[in-house]
């Protein structure tokens, strides 16, 4: 799946590592338990009001053609993915696939900007044990990379430990540890969104007076901007993780900013929107 747009002078396309469909979707109870701050009655009634007990988590991966070469915000899970399940495999894994589609060089990839370096958006750039794009520079938080590559004993951080260290060994030199609020790649800066993962990070575009907003894991489903404070179990730090969620709903609706989400529905493109409720509510591009 491919969606191509534009920010400006900045041509984007959206290149789906994969989809999980009916009845592969994961449970909502999976992804928002009374542990991240969800009371179950509260999900039993969402999930009437919405007529659905899944969602739809995609892997969205924005690739954007820069001055400087060609970028690409998160990777994916990779072929021969089998941390979720057997099932998944065959669903996900498909970023390359689509980037021949798109008419995308590997080889001449110029930039990797990681969001942060858990397994779904990281494993795409080395699971052949490998570097996946050989003339590649990778951009990580830098407490990000320090924290993966220090003492990690949290449970919920186990299943992405592997890809996380891997991901910053086999890029070695080419790992580029940045702080917020530098301009990594010509009107691509990185702008501090922390909780999910010690240096989660969003990535701001902006060109010709345009801009959009890449939340990363900010949020996986529309329910978590009815209500802010639902986390999931993957948010290191929960109390963090909801500051960050309502600061980055604030401020994408009040400047009204094109978001890019990347476990939303494909192709992930939105706008944010403030409820008379003082919640906020979801309006994909399509
Ligand atoms: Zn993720």
């Amino acid at each position: 799946m491919l969606y191509e747009f534009s920010v400006g002078q900045l041509a984007c396309v959206v290149v789906s590592d994969g989809q999980p469909a009916p009845p592969f979707e994961p449970p909502l109870e999976q992804f928002f338990t009374p542990d991240s701050g969800v009371p179950a009655d509260a999900l039993r009634a969402a999930a009437v009001r919405e007529d659905r007990s899944t969602l739809t988590c995609g892997y969205n991966c924005l690739f954007v053609s820069t001055p400087d070469g060609m970028a690409v915000v998160d990777t994916g899970l990779g072929a021969s993915f089998l941390g979720y399940g057997e099932y998944i495999e065959p669903l996900v894994g498909q970023l390359e696939h689509g980037m021949d589609d798109v008419g995308l060089s590997r080889a001449t990839l110029a930039a990797v900007v990681f969001t942060h370096l858990h397994q779904d958006h990281s494993r795409g750039a080395i699971w052949s044990g490998e570097v996946r794009f050989p003339a590649a520079t990778a951009y990580a938080h830098a407490s990000e990379v320090a924290f993966w590559k220090g003492p990690v004993e949290l449970p919920s951080a186990q299943p992405h430990l592997a890809a996380a260290r891997e991901t910053i060994r086999l890029f070695g030199e080419r790992m580029r540890p940045f702080e917020h609020d530098t301009e990594l790649l010509p009107g691509i800066r990185a702008v501090a969104a922390p909780g999910h993962t010690p240096g989660h990070s969003a990535i701001l575009l902006e060109s010709g007076g345009e801009r959009l907003l890449c939340v990363g894991d900010t949020f996986y489903d529309p329910l978590q901007l009815t209500n802010p404070t639902w986390s999931t179990p993957w948010d290191l730090d929960r109390p963090v993780s909801v500051a960050t969620r309502r600061a980055m709903l604030e401020r994408a609706a009040d400047e009204q900013l094109m978001i890019h989400a990347y476990h939303l529905p494909f192709p992930g493109l939105g706008h944010v929107q403030r409820t008379s409720t003082g919640t906020f509510s979801w309006h994909p591009l399509r």
